[in-house]
């Protein structure tokens, strides 16, 4: 039986993505778990979203290689006949201050977070046009609304995500389809662990702790219902207040 609706969650196998693919099964979404290199944890993922009850299969693809965006929609396609979400999720850092940083270091993290994103986005937007629905969810930074030190890679990407967020939005808005960017603060997950000054950061966000990866896939199933249907355009940041001003 063909699932009524599909989500493909990009690095699904950890921390954030992990969270939503399991959020999104739970609402019902048939969810197609994307990782890069984690195998077994994909697979982790995968059985527990069956265990619970719902429909998920792992999809190994790095979204920084050309031509993998459109394999992977084409693989969800060919599972489950439609793509409703895309939550581009899969990010990694490489973090140095910019005199330090390498041309290697900022190509590939744009490669991975923007690059990637866009032709998810892009191969993606095909099948929703046909169907006249979707729902994409960018997962940005408040390192792109605000500068990061040692992150000028990381934080050009992030700002990328959010003007790509805006424009396909209203290329795209006549269509039903609509296109978000979530901003995480500091989420406990293995990329922030290794983050420089955690515990003043921690001290600096106003809720006094750091968020959970179930904090940021409630904010990401809310965006990806039918209901947040005049919502589009927007960045909605997940962080304890830390931006609020
Ligand atoms: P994480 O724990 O490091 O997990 C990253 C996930 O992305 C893994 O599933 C990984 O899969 C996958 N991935 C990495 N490169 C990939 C590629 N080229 N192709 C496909 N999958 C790839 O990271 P996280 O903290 O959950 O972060 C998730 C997203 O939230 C990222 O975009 C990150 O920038 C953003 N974010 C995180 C925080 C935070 O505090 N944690 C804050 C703001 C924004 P493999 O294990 O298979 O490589």
């Amino acid at each position: 039986m063909m699932p009524a609706s599909a989500a493909l969650v990009t690095g699904a196998s950890r921390g954030i993505g992990r969270a939503c693919a399991l959020r999104l099964a739970k609402e019902g979404f048939a969810v197609a778990v994307n990782y890069r290199q984690g195998a077994s944890q994909a697979e982790e993922v995968v059985q527990e979203i069956a265990a619970a009850g719902g429909t998920a299969f792992a999809l190994q693809g790095d979204v920084a290689a050309a031509g993998e965006a459109d394999r992977l929609v084409r693989e969800v396609i060919g599972k489950f006949a439609r793509i409703d979400v895309l939550v581009n999720n899969a990010g990694i850092t490489r973090d140095t201050l910019v005199l330090r940083m390498s041309d290697e270091e900022f190509d590939q993290v744009l490669a991975t977070n923007l690059a990637g994103a866009f032709r998810l986005v892009r191969a993606a937007l095909k099948p929703m046009l046909r169907q006249r629905y979707g729902r994409i969810v960018n997962i940005s930074s408040i390192a792109g609304m605000v500068g990061n030190p040692g992150q000028a890679n990381y934080s050009a990407a992030k700002a990328g995500m959010l003007g790509l967020t805006r424009a396909v939005a209203k290329e795209v808005a006549s269509r039903n389809i609509t296109v978000n960017a979530i901003a995480p603060g500091l989420i406990d997950t293995d990329m922030s662990m290794e983050i420089k000054g955690r515990e003043s950061l921690v001290q600096s966000i106003p809720l006094g702790r750091a968020g959970t990866p179930e904090e940021v896939a409630a904010a990401v199933a809310f965006l990806a219902r039918p209901e947040a249907s005049y919502i589009t355009g927007v960045t909605l940041p997940v962080d304890g207040g830390l931006t609020a001003g």
